[in-house]
Parts: structure tokens; C-alpha cells; sequence
């Protein structure tokens, strides 16, 4: 099975070849040519399983089909990414499945100039890809205008519905035409997720890809069973002794992911951070130096990596066990990219064998275990002793240790929602819930009861 089989044009066929794309994936195989009859869908994949391509390429298509001009401050396709870091890799996808159909592209999402996107926003553009926050103050001010959307994508719903997005989502799906196609897609599918889409589609038909929780076959996990005040050192030495050739570790904090590049940087091994504190410069330039090589370790927190679309991930290292299971397969699924296969690593404390079990029970897999290499308690004090002083000692920082027994999942439908990109940005600024900090106070019970405090409902991450 071709692309050209699925009933896509010279144009993309060719751009596909310039990726050297040949065989369409699953996702895109069922998706296009429901997507080219104009129809809505309903999409169940995540990032990595090829979905950007299922749902730009048939847009392109059917745009040029019915070429419009577009109007200044209009588009006619928008799409909506829960994080920057997605929206651009959405929009760089976009503009290269796009380069022989004369197809214009533009982002808009907080931490970059306002005034740059009214600028690039001006003359109009033909494929807006938005974070939700800035796009609506960009409509409030008069600077973007919604009314000619042919096409809307929601990409990564139920991440959307995570960190709050419920009633900018809302907001903007009332501002675009009633007359549109409407393609939405998520990696899971709560209750909270079919009732959105089935408030913003209409008859839409479904294709699903294999459910989030199986889509880690080639990946090789391991779990290793290791004191907090040891992981640093463990680290240390899975990096040096492996066959790494990117390295994305798992942080639950940004000061957690902050203080593994510095104990790292100690021992003489070079990381950089990603995480909501940084500023989009920086994650630009870490992003870039992993992408390239140059640096060939990243930490990060779940939010930032989420869309982070780098091949050739050898490595994902579960520093911390993220305390959603979903999250576990968001992050090991970063390897294993586009056929690849790769390793996952999790370090688990005492505190975080809940979490492990929670994971076991969500993937149907249990993780085998990897012990600890021989003599590694003194192969871990000659870590530490050979560290160059960075910034004390090893334990991880008290908001990166899981807190109480896992908490209950995201139901996120009721989470209240900032409008300013502040949340985009690490969540300063007063007023909502940092991005990805669990949903504060509220309905719904503790599935587990007893832990979390406040209520039972507290915060189930620290920040990101
Ligand atoms: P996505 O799920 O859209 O984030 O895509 C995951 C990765 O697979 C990206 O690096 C894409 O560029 C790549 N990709 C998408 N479609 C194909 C294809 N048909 N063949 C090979 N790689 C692909």
C-alpha cells in the first residue's frame, strides 16, 4: 500500500518521498481517505504513531482542492496542541508535508512575542497550529479571526483536558463556523473525552490504532529497585555503561529534572533540562542540541516532553515513576520511534511500588526487573566521591518523591482554566493550578482514599 493509493495527490506524494516516507502507517492508512471525503473523526493514537501526517495531508489536500484566498488575521485550518513544544513539531511536519502544495504555516503559543504572531498573522495564513491560551487572547485583541476555519484538529485531547484547556476549548469551537470538519484525536478515551467529542463532532467515524497501554511491545523495560538517595549514582552509571545514543530521563519536579543535569554535570556527563521554567529560547536550543547529537542526555518533566519528536532515543529513563500509568507509556513511547526499538529504564524507590503496580496493571505487562549491577553501593560512593561539587547531596528533592499513595487519576473536565499562557509557561502567575499540577479540590473520590491529603483531592504533581 502506497500513499498514492490512498488517493493522495502528486504534491504530497512527493514531499513524502523527500521524507523518505514510503508506506503509510496504520493510523494513516485508516484515516486518510476518511478525512479526504470531508467527513469528521474520531481518532484514538498518540504522538509517534504517525497521526500529524494523517490528519495534515489529506487537509492539504482537500484545501487545494477548493484553493481560497485568505483573508488577513484568518485561516482556514487550525489546529490545537496542549504544548508548544507539540505545536511546533505539528506546524514543522505541516510545512514539510505541505512544500509542494504552496501551503502556508504559522504557530502561535505563549512564551514567544505577541507581536510576532500578530505580525505573522497579518496577512492571513493557511494552516494555524495554536496552543489555546494565546490564540485566544490573539482573537480578543482582534489580531487572529477564527470565522473562515474550514478545517479544526484537536490533537491531543485528553492532554488538553489535563492541564485545564476544557473551557478554551470550548470557547474557540464556538467561535469557528458551525459548517467544518472536525478531527480529534486522543490517546486515551475517558468518559470526559467521548463527551467533548461528541459535542464537537458530528457523525464522526472512528479509527483507533492499538490502545495506549499496548503500544510499548518494542521497547525493552526494565525496572530497577533502588534507594532514592542512590538513583543519581545508578544514573550515573547506566549513561556511562550503556550503549547510549540519546537519553531522555524522567523527572516528576523541574527542580528534580534541574538537579539531575547539575549532579550529572558533576560527574562530567553533559544534559540539558526541559521544563515549563524554561524559557522558549532555552527549550528551543536543548531541544536542538539533543535533535543534533551534541547533547546527548535530556531531562525532562512529562509536560515538556509531551510531542517531543526525536528519532533515534536509545534510552528513556524512569528517574521518578510518573504517578499516572498513562504517563509511563506517554514516556517509554518516545523510544521505539517509527519502527525503532529502544530501552526503558524505571528506578523504583519504596515510595513509588504503588505506582509500579499501577503501571503493571494499566500496560497488562509486568515490568521484569533488572537488579542492581554487584558492588554497586561501592561503585555508587565512588560516583559520588569522584562528583565535582555541584550542588549537594543525592537525595532527590523532597517534591519529587512521590507523596502519600498514588492519588486518584485526572478527571480533569472540571479543572478550572487560565486564560493568559501563563500556564504554558510553568504556571507562574497566581490564580490556577501550575501546568500539569494535579486538578486542585473537587468532585469525584480517591480511588484509593487515605493519601494526598486536603481532602483527599491534592495536587498530583508537584509542577512541571
Ligand atoms: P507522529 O505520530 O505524527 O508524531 O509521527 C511520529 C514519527 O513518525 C515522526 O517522526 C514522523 O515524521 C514519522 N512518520 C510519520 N509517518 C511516517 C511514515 N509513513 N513512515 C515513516 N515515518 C513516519
Amino acid at each position: 500500500m502506497s500513499f498514492s493509493h490512498l488517493g493522495l495527490a502528486e504534491p504530497l506524494v512527493r514531499a513524502l518521498e523527500a521524507k523518505g516516507y514510503s508506506t503509510p502507517t496504520p493510523i494513516q492508512r485508516d484515516a486518510i481517505p476518511l478525512v479526504l471525503e470531508g467527513g469528521d473523526l474520531l481518532g484514538i493514537a498518540q504522538t509517534g504513531t504517525g497521526k500529524t501526517a494523517a490528519f495534515v495531508l489529506p487537509s492539504i489536500q482537500r484545501m487545494v482542492e477548493n484553493l481560497k484566498r485568505v483573508l488577513p488575521t484568518h485561516c482556514r485550518m487550525l489546529v490545537l496542541a496542549p504544548t508548544r513544544e507539540l505545536a511546533s513539531q505539528i506546524a514543522e511536519s505541516a510545512r514539510d508535508y505541505g512544500k509542494f502544495s504552496k501551503m502556508s504555516v504559522t504557530t502561535v503559543f505563549g512564551g514567544t512575542s505577541i507581536n510576532k504572531n500578530r505580525q505573522d498573522m497579518s496577512r492571513g495564513v493557511d494552516i494555524l497550529v495554536a496552543t489555546p491560551g494565546r490564540l485566544i487572547d490573539l482573537v480578543e485583541q482582534g489580531f487572529v479571526n477564527l470565522s473562515m476555519i474550514e478545517i479544526l484538529v484537536l490533537d491531543e485531547a485528553d492532554q488538553m483536558l489535563d492541564l485545564g484547556f476544557i473551557h478554551a476549548l470550548k470557547k474557540i469551537v464556538r467561535m469557528v463556523p458551525r459548517k467544518r470538519q472536525t478531527l480529534f484525536f486522543s490517546a486515551t478515551m475517558p468518559t470526559s473525552i467521548r463527551e467533548l467529542a461528541s459535542q464537537f463532532l458530528n457523525d464522526p467515524k472512528t479509527v483507533s490504532v492499538k490502545p495506549a497501554a499496548t503500544t510499548a511491545e518494542r521497547v525493552d523495560q526494565y525496572v530497577t529497585f533502588v534507594n532514592q538517595a542512590e538513583k543519581q549514582a545508578l544514573l550515573t552509571l547506566v549513561l556511562q555503561s550503556e550503549d547510549v545514543s540519546r537519553a531522555l530521563v524522567f523527572t516528576r519536579t523541574k527542580h528534580g529534572a534541574d538537579r539531575v543535569v547539575k549532579l550529572l554535570a558533576g560527574n562530567g556527563i553533559a544534559a540539558n533540562a526541559i521544563h515549563g521554567n524554561k524559557s522558549q529560547p532555552q527549550r528551543e536550543r536543548a531541544l536542538g542540541e539533543f535533535k543534533s547529537g551534541q547533547v546527548k542526555i535530556m531531562v525532562a518533566t512529562d509536560i515538556a516532553a509531551r510531542g517531543i519528536d526525536v528519532s533515534g532515543v536509545s534510552h528513556v529513563v524512569n528517574f521518578a515513576l510518573p504517578n499516572v500509568p498513562e504517563q509511563y507509556v506517554h514516556r517509554i513511547g518516545r523510544t521505539a520511534r517509527a519502527g525503532a526499538s529502544g530501552v526503558a529504564i524505571a528506578f523504583c524507590a519504596d515510595d513509588e511500588k504503588p505506582y509500579l503496580k499501577d503501571i503493571e496493571r494499566t500496560t497488562r505487562q509486568k515490568v521484569p526487573v533488572r537488579p542492581l549491577p554487584e558492588d554497586f553501593m561501592n561503585q555508587a560512593a565512588k560516583i559520588k566521591s569522584q562528583r565535582v561539587a555541584t550542588i549537594g547531596a543525592d537525595p532527590a528533592p523532597r517534591e519529587d518523591r512521590p507523596r502519600g499513595r498514588p492519588l486518584p487519576r485526572p478527571r480533569a473536565t472540571h479543572a478550572p482554566v487560565k486564560t493568559a499562557d501563563a500556564r504554558q509557561s510553568g504556571g507562574h502567575g497566581g490564580g490556577g493550578r501550575p501546568v500539569g499540577a494535579g486538578r486542585p479540590g473537587g468532585g469525584g473520590s480517591n480511588r484509593r482514599g487515605g493519601g494526598g491529603g486536603g481532602g483527599g483531592r491534592g495536587p498530583r504533581t508537584a509542577s512541571v
